[in-house]
Protein backbone atom coordinates (compact mmCIF):
# COMPACT_ATOMS: atom_id res chain seq x y z
CA UNK A 1 0.00 0.00 0.00
CA UNK A 2 1.13 3.19 -0.80
CA UNK A 3 0.44 6.62 0.77
CA UNK A 4 -0.21 9.83 -1.25
CA UNK A 5 1.64 12.29 1.08
CA UNK A 6 1.67 14.77 -1.37
CA UNK A 7 -2.25 14.72 -1.08
CA UNK A 8 -2.12 14.88 2.69
CA UNK A 9 0.11 18.57 2.98
CA UNK A 10 -1.45 21.79 2.59
CA UNK A 11 0.16 23.42 -0.11
CA UNK A 12 -0.38 26.93 1.60
CA UNK A 13 1.39 25.58 4.73
CA UNK A 14 3.93 23.98 2.96
CA UNK A 15 4.48 27.40 1.28
CA UNK A 16 4.67 29.20 4.05
CA UNK A 17 7.24 26.71 5.83
CA UNK A 18 9.65 27.09 2.75
CA UNK A 19 9.11 31.30 2.45
CA UNK A 20 10.22 30.89 6.28
CA UNK A 21 13.01 28.91 5.65
CA UNK A 22 14.34 29.67 2.64
CA UNK A 23 14.16 33.48 3.12
CA UNK A 24 15.20 33.90 6.79
CA UNK A 25 14.84 37.76 5.63
CA UNK A 26 12.08 37.97 3.78
CA UNK A 27 11.43 37.43 -0.01
CA UNK A 28 13.12 39.93 -1.96
CA UNK A 29 14.08 40.50 -5.66
CA UNK A 30 16.82 37.70 -6.88
CA UNK A 31 18.35 40.40 -9.07
CA UNK A 32 21.67 41.35 -6.88
CA UNK A 33 22.00 44.78 -8.17
CA UNK A 34 18.61 45.39 -6.71
CA UNK A 35 17.39 43.21 -3.80
CA UNK A 36 14.04 44.98 -3.65
CA UNK A 37 11.79 43.35 -0.62
CA UNK A 38 8.69 41.60 -2.29
CA UNK A 39 6.24 44.17 -1.41
CA UNK A 40 8.01 46.19 -3.94
CA UNK A 41 7.08 43.39 -6.26
CA UNK A 42 3.16 42.76 -8.05
CA UNK A 43 2.08 39.07 -8.82
CA UNK A 44 2.96 38.30 -12.20
CA UNK A 45 1.53 34.73 -12.86
CA UNK A 46 1.54 31.04 -11.17
CA UNK A 47 4.42 28.87 -12.46
CA UNK A 48 2.39 26.11 -14.80
CA UNK A 49 3.91 22.46 -13.11
CA UNK A 50 4.59 23.85 -9.29
CA UNK A 51 1.80 26.49 -9.09
CA UNK A 52 3.82 28.70 -7.05
CA UNK A 53 3.76 32.59 -7.30
CA UNK A 54 5.66 34.26 -9.48
CA UNK A 55 6.79 38.03 -9.19
CA UNK A 56 7.66 40.82 -10.98
CA UNK A 57 9.75 43.71 -9.08
CA UNK A 58 8.55 46.89 -9.87
CA UNK A 59 11.98 48.62 -9.59
CA UNK A 60 13.98 46.50 -11.80
CA UNK A 61 11.30 44.34 -13.63
CA UNK A 62 12.82 41.04 -12.80
CA UNK A 63 11.01 38.15 -12.09
CA UNK A 64 11.56 35.58 -9.35
CA UNK A 65 10.04 33.01 -6.84
CA UNK A 66 10.83 31.45 -3.51
CA UNK A 67 12.84 29.22 -5.14
CA UNK A 68 15.23 31.74 -6.82
CA UNK A 69 18.54 31.38 -6.22
CA UNK A 70 17.72 27.50 -4.32
CA UNK A 71 18.41 24.57 -4.97
CA UNK A 72 14.98 23.62 -6.20
CA UNK A 73 15.22 26.62 -8.60
CA UNK A 74 14.85 24.01 -11.39
CA UNK A 75 13.06 20.94 -10.29
CA UNK A 76 9.54 22.66 -10.36
CA UNK A 77 8.57 20.88 -7.78
CA UNK A 78 5.25 21.45 -5.44
CA UNK A 79 5.72 23.18 -1.99
CA UNK A 80 4.37 19.48 -0.83
CA UNK A 81 6.93 18.04 -2.58
CA UNK A 82 9.86 20.55 -1.33
CA UNK A 83 8.89 20.55 2.38
CA UNK A 84 8.40 16.03 2.28
CA UNK A 85 12.16 15.94 -0.08
CA UNK A 86 14.03 17.96 2.44
CA UNK A 87 12.37 16.02 5.47
CA UNK A 88 13.32 12.50 3.61
CA UNK A 89 16.34 13.85 2.93
CA UNK A 90 17.29 15.26 6.63
CA UNK A 91 15.84 11.97 8.02
CA UNK A 92 18.24 9.91 5.47
CA UNK A 93 15.56 8.17 3.37
CA UNK A 94 17.20 6.57 0.10
CA UNK A 95 16.65 8.34 -2.79
CA UNK A 96 14.67 5.58 -4.79
CA UNK A 97 11.77 5.23 -1.87
CA UNK A 98 11.68 9.28 -1.77
CA UNK A 99 11.47 9.37 -5.55
CA UNK A 100 8.62 7.09 -5.14
CA UNK A 101 6.94 8.32 -2.70
CA UNK A 102 6.52 11.82 -4.04
CA UNK A 103 6.20 10.73 -7.65
CA UNK A 104 9.86 12.43 -8.92
CA UNK A 105 12.32 11.01 -11.24
CA UNK A 106 15.05 9.54 -8.75
CA UNK A 107 17.66 11.17 -10.68
CA UNK A 108 16.03 14.63 -9.05
CA UNK A 109 15.97 13.16 -5.81
CA UNK A 110 19.66 12.17 -5.96
CA UNK A 111 21.05 15.41 -7.69
CA UNK A 112 18.64 17.58 -5.01
CA UNK A 113 20.52 15.68 -2.43
CA UNK A 114 23.90 16.10 -3.35
CA UNK A 115 23.40 19.51 -3.75
CA UNK A 116 21.89 19.99 0.07
CA UNK A 117 24.94 17.68 0.97
CA UNK A 118 27.55 19.53 -0.70
CA UNK A 119 26.05 22.66 1.01
CA UNK A 120 25.76 21.29 4.63
CA UNK A 121 29.73 20.45 4.07
CA UNK A 122 30.82 24.01 3.30
CA UNK A 123 28.34 25.14 6.22
CA UNK A 124 29.64 22.15 8.21
CA UNK A 125 32.96 20.55 6.98
CA UNK A 126 32.88 17.73 9.96
CA UNK A 127 29.52 16.61 9.77
CA UNK A 128 27.19 15.07 7.73
CA UNK A 129 23.76 16.71 7.00
CA UNK A 130 22.47 18.72 9.54
CA UNK A 131 19.59 17.62 11.32
CA UNK A 132 16.18 18.92 10.56
CA UNK A 133 16.54 21.65 13.99
CA UNK A 134 19.41 23.42 11.84
CA UNK A 135 18.35 26.97 11.83
CA UNK A 136 19.82 27.83 8.30
CA UNK A 137 18.67 29.10 5.21
CA UNK A 138 22.07 28.70 3.53
CA UNK A 139 21.98 25.21 2.67
CA UNK A 140 18.73 25.57 0.63
CA UNK A 141 21.23 28.05 -1.58
CA UNK A 142 22.60 27.30 -5.12
CA UNK A 143 25.92 26.21 -4.39
CA UNK A 144 26.91 28.85 -7.15
CA UNK A 145 25.29 31.79 -5.82
CA UNK A 146 27.36 31.74 -2.44
CA UNK A 147 30.34 33.73 -2.01
CA UNK A 148 28.54 36.60 -4.35
CA UNK A 149 26.64 37.96 -1.27
CA UNK A 150 26.84 37.70 2.47
CA UNK A 151 25.26 35.05 4.36
CA UNK A 152 21.72 35.75 4.40
CA UNK A 153 21.91 35.23 8.10
CA UNK A 154 23.98 38.13 9.06
CA UNK A 155 22.08 41.31 8.96
CA UNK A 156 19.38 42.51 6.53
CA UNK A 157 19.91 42.23 2.65
CA UNK A 158 20.17 45.63 1.82
ZN1 LIG B 1 14.35 44.12 -8.39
Amino acid sequence: MEFPVTELLDQQACTQWIMEHFHVQGLHCHNPQCKAPVEDARPFRRTKRSGIQVYRCRKCQSIYNMYSGTVFEKSQLTPVQVVLLLRGVLKGEPSATLAKELGLARSTVHLIRRELQTNAEELQPNTRLPDAQTETDEMFQNAGEKGRTAPLLVGPAS
